[in-house]
Parts: C-alpha cells; structure tokens; sequence
C-alpha cells in the first residue's frame, strides 16, 4: 500500500483496536447486575484513550505539515472536535460514544447472546474512531497548511484500494484554504496538497 498522509492515523487505529479488544474482554467477566457499570467504565477508559491519541496523532500530523516549528494546542484542537457537530458523521462525536454506551448496555441486559452484544459494540465503537481519527487527520492538515499561510490547496483522491469513487470527480481541484469542502461521505482517506501561489 502506498504511503499516505493516513499511514500514521492507521497506526493510531490499529492501537486502539487492540486496547479495545483488551477492554471489551473485561465486560465478559462481569455479571448482569453489573452491566451498567461495567459498560459506563469501558466506554470511559475508551473515550479517554481516544481523546489521548488523538492528540498524539494531532500533534504529529501537524508538525509533518508544517514548513516551521510552531506552537500548537493540540489537545485543545482535538476537544473543539470532540464537542463539534460533524457535517460528514452527522453526529457530535462525544454524544456519539455516550449513545454507543447506553445501547451497548440495554443490548447486554436484553440478549441471549451476551457475546454476540459485546462483539458488535466493540465493532462499532472502533468504526466511529477510526473515522474520528481520519476527521483529526484532515482537519490538522488544512490547520497547518492555513498557519504555513498557504492560500490554495489541491484534492487528492487515495491511490490504493482505500480510493473513493465519490470524490474521483474532485481529484485535483483547487481550493482557497478557508474554503476545503468537508470530506463527501465517511470512510474518505482523500487529502489536500498545498498549492504554490501563482499570483
Ligand atoms: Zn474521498
């Protein structure tokens, strides 16, 4: 696969998927009474973990980005986006996690299948982070790129299997920085490019 701007976000989302399978185990020993609160820490110590992360994640694509070092708060970036409505999710990723809890939960305390519950929730709960973790991606990208004072940008559809058909029609426009349209659909690895001023 070839190198992306998304090579160090996959890392991040291949990490998470292993300490979510970690915590998602520890439900498993818990009794029904328990359920509640058991699922209220799992979804806890997992928004943490992802807030953390993606911080990490922010931290490092910003400075790949960057033609000069520069400060930037990253955690307080990455909370704005936590708490902001996302026009491409169409949800407002903190509400999101609270809501994946509480279904989880009535799920466990209504199924036959207990197990069955605890591997869809795991499943979805890593879907809506990694795409959390590709929305901090772009959105940091487009920020470093706007403080380099770089005033266009160009579309770049992923080269791999990963490639949208969606936004094929938009590879290669150009667009002022203050003007990036949101990605078109979820699951979208497309980027930006900073273009040189021509005038
Ligand atoms: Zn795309």
């Amino acid at each position: 696969m070839a190198t992306t701007p998304y090579s160090k976000t996959d890392k991040t989302i291949a990490y998470l998927n292993r300490q979510y399978a970690r915590m998602f185990r520890r439900v498993t020993s818990f009794d029904e009474l328990n359920v509640i609160e058991a699922s209220r820490e799992v979804y806890d110590e997992a928004y943490t973990l992802a807030e953390r992360e993606a911080t990490r994640l922010a931290e490092v694509i910003y400075k790949d980005h960057s033609k000069e070092e520069r400060v930037f708060d990253a955690a307080g970036f990455v909370l704005a986006l936590i708490l902001a409505y996302n026009p491409v999710t169409k949800y407002v990723f903190k509400n999101e996690i609270d809501r994946k809890r509480a279904r989880f939960a009535e799920g466990l305390i209504a199924s036959d299948t207990p197990h069955e519950e605890i591997e869809r929730a795991k499943r979805l709960l890593a879907a809506t982070n990694a795409q959390f973790m590709d929305d901090v991606t772009f959105d940091t990208m487009v920020t470093a790129f706007r403080d380099n004072g770089t005033r266009y940008v160009r579309w770049v559809t992923s080269p791999d299997d990963r490639r949208c058909k969606v936004c094929a029609a938009m590879d290669g426009k150009r667009y002022p920085i203050d003007r990036v349209p949101p990605k078109p659909h979820i699951h979208c690895r497309c980027w930006v490019t900073e273009e040189a001023d021509t005038n």
